[in-house]
């Protein structure tokens, strides 16, 4: 069985205590990796501070990040068909997707190579005595905590520009898959970034996780992962005022008007809540349906839920397995719940018997205050409900405590923007789910978090103003 370590200060360590990584698809151990303790997260926060003092990163002229992150982007393309197979049996996710995790990877480096020398301050106008222009300087030490469903891409999501604007980074891996992670940052380290200036820990959120993020030479933090966690983490950052970058869950809905093209919306309904077993944050787990064509919609879905095959990622199949028995276990037991407050289970519902954490393509009927139509299930569970009119629809889909990503499909390009413009969240999709990549800025709005990651936007997210003013001297 292989085992993995962490990286330190430019060098990979072993620990005393090891974390064991399962196969979902199986149920069997995989492999192992050092768990860190305490003593290895306050090394790697020397680390990081070390190369923040030293101005390795921050002080070079910016377009040599920009080779770094290059060079970097290269080295993760290099690594993709290996990462993708160690992705894939830790994680459950099919080896087509947990390329595709590897190749977003190299994009992020690729984009934020582009922006690591366009960080431009401004010069703002105060009459003839005085100069003063703004500087962008990075945070520090940027402490990354990283959840386990797409633990490569969102690990380059956050790591990518924060190199590029200068900060030093400690991540933290998730317990439940943390394997490839340490293939992509084996390749990242070829570029040849200073030492100190990446990090990387696996152990318990609740010991090194929060450690790190209550750390003194902790000055940013960035979470991507659950509300629960999301909030127990804002109030350590309250203690010493770090700031705060917050990715959290989701109960996104899609508003499928009368006029829909079918076709389009059950092809966004697929990626929507099916893809990586519905273990998406910004998950279409929501459908609402205009009433005239509701009964069309839902047979529509049903039969595609029904359609869809799990397997092993390995074989690239259309169901994956969840994460965790823990996990599907959750997922079957609010199901139950749904069962038992009166929503209609029109499909799947149940485990797959035999090895691996399968749960079968969900459809439920559901009204808008029942649980399931609440919580996020994270899961391949979609609930559907209909509506009469346009209002209600945006009442519903802003009805929950989240406000993620939203979508609304049909041919009317006045009511889909009109609608789009009332909708709760950061991010809307008209007519086709996840429209949108790297590129456009993602995040959320009340329990769904704050702060933008993805686009240009989120270099902002990595480095803070700092203004200058010069008095000149009068003849
Ligand atoms: P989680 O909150 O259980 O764990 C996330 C990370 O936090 C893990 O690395 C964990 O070890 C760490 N952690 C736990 N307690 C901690 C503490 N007290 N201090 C510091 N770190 C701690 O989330 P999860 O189960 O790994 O991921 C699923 C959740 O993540 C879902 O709610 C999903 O919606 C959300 N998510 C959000 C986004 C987004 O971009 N908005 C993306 C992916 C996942």
């Amino acid at each position: 069985m292989q085992h993995y370590l962490n990286y330190i200060d430019g060098q990979w360590k072993d620990a005393a205590g090891q974390l064991l990584v399962n196969n979902p698809a199986t149920g069997q151990v995989y492999a192992s990796i050092a768990q860190a303790d305490i003593s290895d997260a306050d090394l790697a926060m020397a680390a990081a501070r070390r190369c923040v003092e030293s101005g390795a990163l921050s002080d070079v002229r910016p377009a040599q990040r920009t080779t770094w992150l290059l060079k970097a982007a290269e080295a993760i393309r290099a690594v993709a068909d290996a990462g993708a197979l160690v992705a894939c049996r830790e994680n459950g996710k099919s080896l087509n997707d947990a390329y595709d995790e590897f190749n977003e990877a190299a994009r992020y480096f690729e984009y934020y190579a582009g922006l690591a020398d366009k960080i431009e301050g401004i010069s703002v106008p105060l009459g003839k005595d005085y100069i003063d222009f703004t500087q962008y300087v990075p945070m520090g030490v940027s402490v990354q905590i990283v959840p386990w469903n797409f633990p490569v891409s969102i690990c380059a999501r956050s790591l990518a520009p924060a190199l590029a604007a200068g900060n030093a980074v400690v991540i933290k891996s998730p317990e439940l898959s943390p394997l490839a992670m340490t293939i992509l940052v084996k390749a990242i380290e070829t570029a040849g970034f200073p030492k100190g200036a990446i990090n990387l820990l696996c152990g318990k959120g609740s010991d090194v996780g929060r450690h790190l993020v209550q750390h003194q030479f902790c000055n940013q933090i960035v979470f991507t992962g659950s509300v629960q966690t999301g909030q127990s983490i804002l109030k350590d950052a309250a203690e010493r005022a770090t700031p705060s970058v917050m990715e959290l869950g989701g109960k996104s809905a899609a508003i499928a008007f009368a006029d829909v093209n079918l076709d389009q919306l059950i092809a966004s309904v697929k990626v929507g809540i099916f893809f990586n077993a519905g273990q998406v944050c910004s998950a279409m787990s929501r459908l609402i349906i205009q009433q005239s064509r509701y009964d069309q919609v839902k047979q529509a879905v049903v039969a595609l839920a029904q359609s869809l095959c799990p397997g092993p990622g390995e074989h690239n199949p259309e169901i994956t397995p969840v994460i965790s028995q823990q996990q599907q276990q959750r997922i079957l037991a609010m199901i139950e719940q749904a069962r038992a407050e009166g929503a209609q289970v029109l499909c799947g519902g149940i485990a797959v018997d035999g090895p691996g954490y399968f749960v079968l393509p969900t459809v439920i009927e559901a009204t808008p205050e029942m649980q399931i139509a609440n919580e996020e299930v994270f899961g391949p569970v979609l609930v559907i409900m209909p509506f009469e009119e346009e209002a209600e629809a945006i009442r519903i889909a802003n009805g929950t405590d989240f406000g993620l990503v939203a979508g609304v499909f049909g041919e009317g390009l006045s009511q889909t923007l009109n609608v789009a413009n009332q909708l709760r969240g950061g991010q809307v999709f008209i007519n086709e789910w996840f429209a949108g990549g790297i590129e456009t800025p993602f995040g959320g709005v009340g329990l769904s978090g704050f702060g933008r990651e993805k686009g240009q936007e989120a270099i902002y997210s990595y480095v803070q103003t700092r203004n200058i003013g010069i008095r000149l001297s009068t003849a």
